[in-house]
């Protein structure tokens, strides 16, 4: 598999310690020993997804700044940011995978996306941008970060021609406070964005249930491309949620993609999530055989997931054959 990844990628740092840094790359390239490394083009266009004010905001910052409580930035961002949408478009090209920082999918058109606190160590949207720079129709996004890609979802809203699925923790219990089944998109974009949420302490058996949910979607969208915006912080002891998973979910994950126009670009994952987790994903979407073992929820845990799993699939059900 292709792995898009560059040097570059870490001079978007901060001088006080921050969760999203330089090393977590470091992390992920020995986690991928095998795959072939090509370099990432810089583009000159994220206009094309996000306001000319925001756009303009980031490319004027000089020396380290912090945009808000929990995104820094400094006088090497901007370029970094566009070496990553070059990243994510590569990827995209090659079916491979995005090896990128920072991150995109918090980031909306203005910024921060449905009233979130922050921008969530985001900057531009790399997978919004892959999608709008090839003018994709029917293309369907997975995003299985823990927390919800209000960015994503927030840009393509309106738009009937992208599917989103996003999976993430009860958004009740982490960052950015948004992302419930009730939105679903809007005008001739009703139904297709799909946010399935998953309690705190929840494990590989509640995303084993909604496997065949989502494999009912992608039957009936049928969509011609699958971009995975894909976040390892759900892995167990990952940091930043409170989800238990392990290499089980996110080989899953990636069987999603196996044998489809596929590609993946890097959200979150902060630590043994990229160890562990990227790996796994990366072995689902080649479909190599593995051996990897579930791990389960508690049981009051498991009850609450069925609650919303229920509630999900009656709203569900106005727009798809589940
Ligand atoms: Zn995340």
């Amino acid at each position: 598999m292709y792995v898009v990844y560059s040097d570059k990628y870490k001079e978007h740092y901060s001088s006080m310690h921050h969760v999203e840094n330089p090393d977590r790359l470091t992390r992920a390239l020995s986690s991928l020993k095998g795959e072939k490394i090509v370099e990432p083009i810089k583009v000159d266009d994220p206009q094309i997804v996000h306001s000319e004010d925001y756009v303009e905001k980031i490319r004027n910052i000089k020396g380290e700044e912090w945009i808000d409580a929990d995104t820094y930035a400094n006088d090497k961002t901007y370029e970094t940011a566009l070496y990553a949408l070059g990243g994510a478009l590569k990827a995209f090209e090659l079916q491979g995978f995005a090896l990128v920082r920072p991150p995109g999918h918090h980031a909306g058109k203005n910024g921060r996306a449905f009233n979130a606190p922050t921008l969530g160590f985001c900057i531009f949207n790399n997978v919004a941008y892959v999608v709008r720079k090839k003018a994709l129709k029917h293309v369907a996004i997975i995003d299985f970060d823990v927390h919800y890609g209000n960015g994503t979802q927030e840009i393509f809203y309106d738009d009937p021609e992208v599917l989103h699925i996003d999976i993430h923790q009860d958004p009740k219990t982490i960052f950015p406070g948004t992302g419930f089944p009730e939105m679903v998109g809007k005008g001739e974009a009703e139904g297709t964005k799909v946010n399935l949420l998953i309690p705190p302490r929840g494990s590989d058996d509640l995303y084993e249930e909604l496997f065949p949910l989502i494999q009912s979607i992608l039957e009936d969208f049928k969509p011609a491309y699958i971009i995975f915006s894909a976040g390892f912080d759900g892995f167990k002891g990952d940091g930043l949620s409170s989800l238990n998973l392990t290499e089980y979910t996110f080989y899953n994950l990636g069987s999603l993609g196996k044998g489809k126009y596929s590609s993946g670009v890097l959200e979150g994952g902060y630590g043994i999530g990229l160890e562990r987790g990227l790996p796994a994903f990366i072995k689902g979407l080649k479909g190599e055989a593995t051996d990897y073992v579930k791990e389960k929820s508690p049981d009051s845990v498991k009850s609450r997931f069925f609650d919303y799993l229920e509630k999900e699939k009656e709203i569900l059900r106005n727009y798809w054959k589940i």
